[in-house]
């Protein structure tokens, strides 16, 4: 008998239809034999709904105790798709119970709206398998060590998932989605676009992390430190399909690479347009100007990703950065009114309608020239680059927003992915 975990994303729990579907589905994984814990996402559209609602009512300084009500609120769109989803099941003639996240409890830090995981308990969970009950466990949610519930970031289902999966020891995560796969970059907006038997651990890391939000980051993370055998597929074809046909489509993460991971230079193109750019000018040309700027942005709790200092004239320069959407007014804000006239600094500027579109593949290890033929079909493109990071495996340019499908599409051509062999 084996443990699995199944995860439901918001798509595929977006209707009693739909949610009655994923039951079926469930169930025949349990008949087959299979210890059952799933963690479903909120329906559709139920998140954004109730942030919305906030947004409405939001005050004017955006304080932790705002944060926290906004987690409260959030919370509840994975606790309604999970009972729903437990009754859905009772009514397939299965035993089954959910349990919001503080109830596991599934223990997170109390960094509301983007908290991490940092244990599981899982007695209450194991207790109900053992008696054959099917567990639902919400996605999305935990508790923090004052009693708070905390949500995981947008998109955070997945991370609960394979955090469940991990600490459980299960056999399998199965990610079930509104695509069939891991595709070389999003089939929505590049229809060439064609789907990865196998995506090695690292090039999903990145592909995440750059933006591609078929996985959350933290779930691939989570996936690398535990082992967790991790699966990303369809929710949509007919719930009753061979259960072993079902085992082996969509897209496996693999540990270990193989020589086709090799031989493929690229793998995928990432984009995302959840970044913006700030730029602090005039900056005295002096040790410890970084720190004093990035210093204060993480005390603020805000990531930063890429950043650039330009060369300085007259014993001043330009220091840039990017940070997320979301973090966006509170850095100028206080980059305004706190960074700036302690610096001696001109001014600070901020740009929103930027994107960040990255190539991703291991083997950009082993070939030279990489990042060079990128900038060039950029280049023959007419797309400005504004910045660019690298790390081994991965290019990634800041470019305006408004040529983000362009060069998504001129990238995934000029590679070959239209036509790259499924691995
Ligand atoms: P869920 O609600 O199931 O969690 P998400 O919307 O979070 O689903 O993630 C699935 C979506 O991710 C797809 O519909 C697709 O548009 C998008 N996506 C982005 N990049 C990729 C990629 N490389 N492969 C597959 N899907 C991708
Ligand atoms: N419901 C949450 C969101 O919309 C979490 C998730 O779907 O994974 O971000
Ligand atoms: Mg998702």
């Amino acid at each position: 008998m084996s443990l699995i975990v199944h995860k439901y994303g918001g798509t595929s729990m977006g209707s009693t239809e739909r949610i009655s579907n994923v039951a079926k589905r469930v169930a025949k994984w349990a008949r087959a034999g299979h210890q059952m814990v799933v963690v479903p996402s909120a329906m559709s559209g139920e998140t954004n709904r109730l942030l919305g609602l906030a947004k409405e009512l939001t005050p004017s300084s955006l304080t932790d105790a705002y944060y926290r009500e906004l987690d409260m609120l959030a919370a509840t769109g994975e606790q309604a798709s999970s009972a729903l989803l437990a009754i859905a099941l009772q009514a397939q003639g299965l035993e089954s119970v959910s349990y919001a996240g503080w109830q596991v409890p599934i223990r997170t830090n109390s960094a509301y709206t983007k908290a991490r995981i940092e244990s599981i308990d899982d007695q209450r969970v194991r207790a109900d398998l053992a008696e054959g009950k099917v567990v639902i466990v919400t996605g999305f949610q935990g508790l923090d060590d004052l009693g708070n519930i905390t949500t995981l970031g947008r998109g955070g289902s997945d991370t609960s998932a394979v955090a469940v999966a991990a600490a459980m020891k299960a056999d399998e995560c199965l990610i079930y989605t509104d695509v069939d796969g891991v595709y070389t970059t999003d089939p929505r907006v590049v229809p060439e676009a064609r789907r990865l038997q196998t995506v090695s651990f690292e090039e999903m890391l990145e592909m995440a992390s750059m933006g591609s939000k078929v996985l959350q980051i933290r779930s691939v993370e989570f996936a690398g430190k535990y082992k967790v055998k991790l699966r990303v597929l369809s929710s949509f074809t007919p719930w009753d399909i061979d259960i072993v046909e079902e085992a082996k489509s969509g897209t496996l993460i693999t540990f270990e690479e193989d020589e086709n991971m090799e031989q493929a230079i690229v793998s995928g193109i990432a984009f995302t347009r959840d970044e913006t750019k700030i730029s602090v000018l005039g900056v005295p040309d002096k040790p410890g100007v970084a720190y004093q700027i990035l210093g204060a942005v993480a005390d603020a709790n805000v990531e930063v990703d890429m950043i650039i200092q330009n060369i300085s004239k007259d014993g001043k320069t330009d220091f840039s950065f990017t940070v997320n959407h979301g973090d966006y007014a509170k850095t100028m804000d206080m980059l305004k009114n706190v960074v700036v006239p302690k610096l001696g600094a001109q001014e600070v500027v901020g740009d929103t309608k930027i994107c960040k579109v990255s190539i991703v593949g291991i083997g950009m290890r082993s070939h030279v020239g990489v990042a060079s033929t990128m900038f060039r079909v950029l280049s023959e493109e007419g797309i400005n680059i504004q910045m660019i990071s690298t790390s081994e495996i991965k290019t990634s340019v800041v470019i305006d927003e408004k040529y983000m499908e362009l060069a998504v599409k001129a990238l995934h051509k000029a590679f070959g992915l239209d036509q790259a062999p499924v691995r």
